[in-house]
């Protein structure tokens, strides 16, 4: 029997025939699509008396698979709007790291509270996220009830490689499959320029030994490709090849600059990667070659990257971006048209994650990570195409409803698991205590 009920949407699947079903219902049970089609008369539902049945009347929504970010740091939220136009190297240098530094586990599980909350506001069921105090972002990801693919991140030249390797591997160990299989955990080594060889081996090695993937920022910026041929005379992608990282899955995030041969070796060793179109702008780090990396059948999904360096969690923006940049970086209008970014979003970020099999459409068997979107509103008519209306037209203030492993965790606007309040009371606080006189860089 099922236990919730989505009827009368148009559903957008997003499986592999592009399925767009008018009038549909979805049925959920024990957290799981049972049933996705045309409307369809039931016995005792969905008008079904029983107060256990929820019915979610869809008319007028799009029903369609939550979205996914690929990349993000959710506890940078604290650090919206601080420091902005700063090129990456002094941004981190005079700004991030020196605040990061004086974080207590209290500011990350606030910030990354705020950061589920936004993101649920606007319809994104899954992120990964690489941070550090990784056990506080845990406990938010699963009191908000999100999916997370979590890793803690880990920087060997400073102080404390080792570490945070070790609690890298525990955040593993105790969180991979937690929150009813919500959480799932990676090790996240920083970048290549931030991690020696021996100790991204290291890494690999212990990512194998503990069956996780690994989630790396790399060829973010061109000065890091320039020193990385300075002093390895490889490009980082070969440099992490050579050093063993892609012996296991890995997400490689950003790959802005990366050369012919960088993209067939990342096909070749089935390397996913995390597109952040914003930041790469506002940090001016470069346009990724996306449309040749989709070209050789790379997993691209889409990222937002910190809050600190986009300044949000939107994805129905970085879907519109990633469907604009390369058109104008190709000069061809025909670029990454709006289904491929739509797809990045959804599926194309669940293949980067390695969760294909369990979201990123809606059929039959997968976790019921659904969003509704208010189709009524003026800027949606006419309604020459659905898929174009997503991409080029919706604004994440047009979610109404995020349901996540078939549990409903934004109802009409309401937030059923998080305290809105008190998180955004509490991130001020936070904040105050961070930067209070004396504190501030
Ligand atoms: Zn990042």
């Amino acid at each position: 029997m099922p236990d919730l009920f989505i009827k009368g949407a148009t559903i957008v699947t997003m499986d592999d025939e592009g399925s767009i079903i008018e009038d549909g219902d979805i049925e959920i049970s024990d957290g799981k699509i049972s049933y996705v089609g045309p409307h369809r008369e039931r016995g005792g539902a969905p008008d079904d008396p029983n107060p256990a049945v929820r019915t979610v009347d869809a008319a007028g929504k799009i029903a369609m698979p939550g979205l996914v970010n690929t990349h993000c740091h959710a506890a940078m939220t604290l650090f919206r709007g601080y420091g902005d136009d700063l090129p990456l190297k002094q941004w981190l240098e005079e700004k991030i790291w020196p605040v990061e530094a004086r974080l207590s586990a209290e500011d990350v599980y606030w910030g990354t509270m705020l950061g589920c909350l936004e993101m649920l506001r606007s319809g994104t069921t899954t992120f990964a996220d690489m941070y550090f105090f990784m056990n506080e972002v845990a406990k938010a990801v699963e009191e908000a009830g999100l999916r997370g693919v979590l890793a803690r991140g880990l920087v060997a030249t400073m102080p404390g490689g080792d570490k945070a390797l070790a609690e890298g591997e525990q955040f593993c160990s105790r969180w991979n499959g937690a929150a009813k299989g919500r959480i799932r955990t990676m090790l996240g080594p920083h970048a290549p320029y931030t991690c020696p060889p021996s100790f991204l081996r290291k890494v690999a090695n212990s990512a194998k030994a503990l069956g996780v993937g690994i989630h790396i920022h790399v060829a973010e910026t061109r000065g890091e490709v320039d020193d990385c041929l300075r002093d390895f005379g490889k490009s980082p992608v070969r440099h992490l090849e050579d050093a063993g990282l892609f012996e296991v899955s890995v997400l490689a995030a950003h790959c802005v600059h990366v050369s012919g041969e960088d993209i067939d070796l990342l096909k070749d060793r089935g390397v996913s990667v995390a597109h952040n179109p914003t930041s790469n702008m506002k940090l001016a780090s470069g346009i990724a070659p996306v449309p040749k990396m989709l070209e050789a059948g790379i997993a691209v999904g889409l990222g937002t990257d910190g809050a600190a360096s986009n300044n949000d969690l939107d994805m129905f923006e970085e879907m519109r971006l990633a469907a604009l940049i390369h058109k104008v970086n190709s000069m061809d209008p025909t670029v990454v048209p709006a289904r491929q970014a739509l797809e990045m979003a959804t599926k194309g970020g669940a293949r980067a994650l390695g969760l294909s099999s369990e979201i990123g459409s809606l059929e039959v068997g997968k976790r019921a990570d659904i969003i509704l979107v208010d189709f009524g509103k003026p800027h949606f008519y006419p309604r020459h195409d659905i898929i174009s209306h997503l991409v080029y037209t919706a604004h994440a203030s047009d979610v109404t409803t995020v349901i996540v492993d078939g549990k409903i965790l934004m109802d009409n606007g309401k937030f059923t698991t998080i305290d809105a309040e008190e998180t955004t009371y509490m991130v001020e606080q936070c904040v105050e205590r961070l930067l209070r006189k004396g504190n501030r860089i």
